[in-house]
């Protein structure tokens, strides 16, 4: 009976060296921090430092990753081997469709850290809108991205919201948001900040600072 306690507390013990090698869903991942979720999405930041790995990890649902940082990665899907290395750029948006589970690592190749903001969709809308914000920069059958690259003083369109959004600051900025009756707010933002907006909105965007800046919005179908 001891030796058996001994032997199951041991296993135990080793298990977070020898079991790793399995996937964990995304939300275990250790490089992968849940900083929102709402019955729409789950927001993740993730960050995995020069030479690092992520575990192998699970995503389930519908996504839209936004990069935050320059950096140089190889992915590798699960028994599959490393793919070539790409360069991830603040901004850059990719929209997956998981119709079923995917499982992958991320491995920073470079020498900079790997920065990205990760957004699952959970509830798939039953009856998707067919009205766009304005020109689409990526989607998947759960949601839409627009992609807004500001100049030093520039302004989006104005443009309708017709669903909920999240809106992410893929870039630090001073950002004015101007509504239809004219009626504006600044919000001194830092990259990967976000905010989930839960209603039918129409705005323009305005970047009030020295520099270039980028905002993504994210908008559920
Ligand atoms: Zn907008």
């Amino acid at each position: 009976m001891r030796t058996l306690l001994l032997s199951a507390l041991s296993a135990t013990l080793t298990c977070p060296v020898m079991c790793q090698q399995g996937p964990v869903p995304v939300e275990q991942e250790p490089r992968h921090h849940l900083v929102f979720k709402n019955d729409a999405v789950m927001v993740m930041h993730v960050t995995v430092q020069p030479g690092d790995s992520t575990l192998y990890h699970t995503h389930s649902h519908d996504r839209i990753a936004i990069g935050l940082s320059d950096s140089t990665i190889a992915q590798q899907e699960w028994d599959k081997p490393e793919e070539t290395p790409t360069r991830s750029t603040p901004g850059r948006v990719s929209a997956r469709q998981e119709d079923k589970p995917y499982t992958h690592r991320v491995h920073n190749v470079g020498t900079t850290p790997f920065v990205v903001l990760d957004v699952e969709i959970l509830t798939r809308p039953a009856n998707p809108t067919s009205n766009a914000a304005g020109p689409i920069a990526a989607e998947n059958p759960s949601a839409r991205i627009y992609k807004h690259v500001l100049a030093a003083g520039a302004s989006s369109a104005m443009h309708t919201h017709e669903r909920p959004y999240l809106i992410v600051a893929a870039t630090a900025m001073q950002l004015k948001i101007t509504a239809a009756d004219g009626k504006s707010s600044g919000h001194e933002i830092k990259a990967g900040e976000f905010h989930w907006v839960d209603g039918r909105v129409t705005h323009s965007l305005t970047n009030e600072g020295p520099a270039e800046g980028q905002i993504i919005e994210v908008e559920l179908k």
